[in-house]
């Protein structure tokens, strides 16, 4: 699923105000950035394009020019006499009007990321894209029999034959074991570029850069870390007799295919009730549609752009993708009526509304979000509704009597979800920070230290494999995923806000958001138009008046009582 980020590719600006004198440093600034974005704009609507050619077609000329235009722009940005006037203009502190400070920041951090030697950047981008193409046409293989990744998932969640369970599960870490080496070669790369710039590897590299420190992100995890410790257990002890019970087999003899994910980060759909069932037969699609105009959002250009079902060749997950900052914006799904899917919809629908709400006024280096996490904040604040049994009511006209019983289930698999999920950012983040310090330890085996440790599960026999690898995520988005945590505290932070301060209530028991606008304007006014306006954390403190903070995660989700 949550591939999600949408592909960074340029980061370069625009426009300028015709007041700054040029000689001065703001004249500078200003005319430094037109020159940069006139030439960038252009490359990166048509890399956008290609990108999108390639993930919907898997056609290799596309995922080629994709990597050319890519090419281009970041030749670009590694531009050293460019990069030192940068330097200079942000070091003077005579550019004092805010938008271009904050541009010529983001500039700052574009070209410092590019400061590579061009034969190294060509062979990053090459192997990169190798690796991708791979992931993208690889087919795992059932018994001889190809299958997608929409077979693997059905199976998880319905097959009870153990048997069957583990061929889907070794399957779905096929491609791991495939393009392994190829990556191993591109850690080692990042990791060179990393140190060319004074960074101890390009793990810290590319938070730092992200305006991010490892510090911050350490100390949040350890918090996270002690305060999910006991309830997870617990919770997972409760899953455990359910899941062996289901299978005839007694709790300590699961193995890791017995959850209903390959990498156990979404909640079994094993409680009473199934969610699954309430979606079937509906028009996934048209629900998204008509739930995000109610809230003052609509979508139906979005829609009208995008490739929304399973096809041979496409990419075989969901992503939102900005093609100009100028309202082509589009998602890709492989759609189908079930709970999962409607998640996935809302969820990358809420990416695309940030991109298609930046106000235009803005320059063209400012229309993205503040924060990678920021736009993941919109998308799960919006992509938790598929199981919110209001919404449910509201959107498929359900009964009183079915609403509560939703509930009184949903409320479960909430908690289950946003727990085990934090375990799982545990896992991710620690795994990739460890190899990226040491992508030359047996890495096969810390990765099976960390998912006992975190997620409680047990190792299958014989040596490890690469299999951690078939994880999208440590190709297309290294040292990423924290931020899917951070979005999360971000998305109860924003609903916090939302129930008591913009609709003023007193909590949020009934609240669907159906066909309430405000939710909308809200956001659009202070989130989603601004875009890049404001440093992250400068826009959550205007936007929800106090600083990102983990409480309204906690206090939503963790059910901290001993
Ligand atoms: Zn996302």
């Amino acid at each position: 699923m949550r591939k999600c980020v949408s592909l960074w590719v340029a980061v370069c600006p625009l426009i300028l105000c015709a007041g700054c004198a040029v000689g001065s440093p703001q004249g500078e600034a200003d005319q430094f950035i037109q020159a940069h974005v006139a030439q960038v704009e252009p490359l990166a609507r048509r890399a956008n394009l290609a990108y999108w050619e390639a993930a919907t077609t898997g056609q290799p000329e596309k995922f080629e020019e994709y990597a050319q235009l890519q090419l281009q722009i970041r030749r670009i940005c590694s531009d050293p006499n460019d990069f030192a006037r940068i330097e200079v203009l942000r070091e003077s502190q005579n550019v004092r009007d805010p938008r271009l400070v904050r541009q010529v920041d983001k500039l700052y951090y574009s070209y410092l990321q590019n400061q590579i030697e061009p034969g190294l950047l060509s062979q990053i981008v090459a192997l990169d894209t190798k690796v991708q193409e791979a992931y993208n046409n690889y087919r795992a293989t059932i018994d001889g029999r190809k299958v997608t990744m929409s077979d693997i998932y059905t199976i998880f969640t319905t097959e009870t034959d153990c048997g069957k369970r583990e061929a889907a599960w070794r399957a779905s870490k096929e491609v791991g074991n495939v393009i392994i080496e190829d990556f191993l070669a591109l850690v080692r790369l990042r990791n060179e570029v990393a140190r060319h710039l004074g960074f101890d590897n390009y793990h810290t590299m590319t938070v730092v850069t992200g305006e991010q420190s490892i510090d911050d992100l350490d100390a949040i995890f350890e918090e996270l870390d002690r305060l999910t410790e006991a309830p997870f257990a617990r919770l997972k002890g409760e899953l455990d007799r359910i899941l062996a019970k289901g299978y005839g087999i007694s709790p300590d003899e699961l193995m890791p295919w017995h959850y209903h994910d390959p990498f156990f980060q979404r909640t079994p759909l094993v409680y009473e009730l199934d969610l699954d069932r309430y979606y079937k037969g509906r028009d996934v699609r048209e629900l998204a549609e008509k739930y995000y105009a109610s809230v003052g959002l609509p979508v139906d250009d979005i829609l009208a752009r995008s490739d929304l079902y399973d096809r041979e060749g496409k990419y075989p997950h969901a992503f939102s993708h900005d093609i100009d900052r100028s309202g082509d914006v589009r998602i890709l799904c492989n759609l189908q009526d079930t709970e999962r899917w409607v998640e996935t919809i809302l969820h990358e629908l809420g990416h695309a509304i940030y991109s298609k709400y930046h106000d235009p006024n803005e320059p063209w280096l400012l229309r993205e979000p503040a924060h990678s996490f920021t736009t993941e904040a919109v998308a799960m604040l919006f992509g938790r509704l598929s199981r919110n049994a209001y919404w449910m009511r509201e959107m498929l006209g359900l009964s009183d009597e079915q609403t509560a019983k939703i509930k009184a289930v949903s409320d479960r698999y909430l908690r289950f979800q946003q727990v085990l999920f934090v375990r799982w950012v545990l896992v991710m983040y620690h795994f990739e920070k460890a190899l990226y310090a040491d992508p030359n330890r047996d890495l096969n085996d810390l990765w099976w230290d960390l998912v006992e440790r975190y997620q409680l599960l047990r190792r299958p026999p014989g040596p490890a494999d690469a299999g951690w690898a078939s994880k999208l995520h440590f190709t297309t988005a290294p040292c990423y995923y924290h931020n899917y945590m951070l979005g999360e505290l971000l998305a109860s932070q924003l609903h916090h806000y939302l129930v008591t301060s913009v609709l003023g209530l007193e909590s949020d028991d009934g609240l669907s958001y159906v066909g309430d606008e405000r939710v909308g304007l809200y956001l659009r006014e202070n989130v989603l138009g601004p875009g890049a306006r404001y440093r992250w954390d400068a826009m959550i403190a205007r936007a929800t008046g106090e600083p990102l903070t983990p409480r309204y995660f906690v206090e939503q989700f963790i059910d901290v009582s001993p």
